[in-house]
This record gives C-alpha cells, structure tokens and sequence, in this order.
C-alpha cells in the first residue's frame, strides 16, 4: 500500500459539519460529491497530504445511517492508495482476509474501491483505493 489516502468519518449533518471541520482544519471543504451507489453525500478536506473525508447518509437504510445508528457519528474508514486494486485485492484475499466488494467499484474522488471486513481487521474498516487512470 502506498500510504493513507483519506480517513473516512461519518456525520449526521453536513450543514453542521462542514463548517465544524472548516473551523477545526482553519481550511475550506474543496469539494463534495454524491456517490449514489453507496447513498451517501462526500465532503473532502486537505490536511497536508492526506484528505478527510466527511461522510452523510443519503438514506434512511444507508450504510452510514446504520453505522451512526449503531455507533454514532465518528470515525469510519481509513483508505489507503495501491497502485493496482486488483492485485492489491488478490494479495489481501490470499492473506485470508475478506473483501466486502467482489470488484472494485467506483467511489469518489475517481477512485476504484474496495473494503475489507473490519471482523478481520481488529474491527477498523479498511478501503483500498485506486485512482482512476485514463488511457490516453
Ligand atoms: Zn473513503
């Protein structure tokens, strides 16, 4: 893995978040973005090299109101850069851990994601992350 891409934290709010965490990181959210596959909202913000990545249910039954609803807001995932999520993904599965996504799939940021089951990982839910290249 090539280092930490992004931490993933889960919020209620966005309207209360967004400016808490501009506050807390004295920096502007630079982006948001719906990824509509997973039902959430995305807003992102730069602390040096690494993102953070504010995450808002976009439905009732959404991975992120389940997790809230469970274990309140807070932290989520932490997602590290790989250069090839596929040999990544095969690497770790030999390993005997177990991936939540059969393929990647496509998340923010023109990012390939995929998560390993946190029952495997000392309870942390982990994204491997791939940038998006396109062929030119
Ligand atoms: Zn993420």
């Amino acid at each position: 893995m090539v280092k930490v891409e992004h931490i993933g934290i889960a919020v209620k709010d966005f309207s209360k978040s967004i400016p808490l965490f501009e506050s807390l990181f004295n920096t502007k959210c630079y982006k948001t973005e719906q990824v509509a596959s997973e039902n959430v909202n995305t807003a992102f913000f730069l602390q040096g090299d690494t993102k953070i990545e504010l995450l808002q249910s976009t439905s009732e039954d959404g991975v992120i109101a389940k997790f809230i609803e469970k274990k309140g807001e807070g932290m989520h995932h932490i997602a590290f850069e790989v250069e090839n999520i596929l040999d990544e993904m095969n690497r770790l599965q030999s390993e005997g851990f177990v991936l939540l996504n059969e393929n990647p799939k496509k998340g923010a940021d023109n990012k390939l994601v995929c998560f390993l089951h946190p029952k495997n990982t000392n309870g942390v839910l982990i994204e491997l992350c791939q940038e998006i290249r396109t062929i030119d």
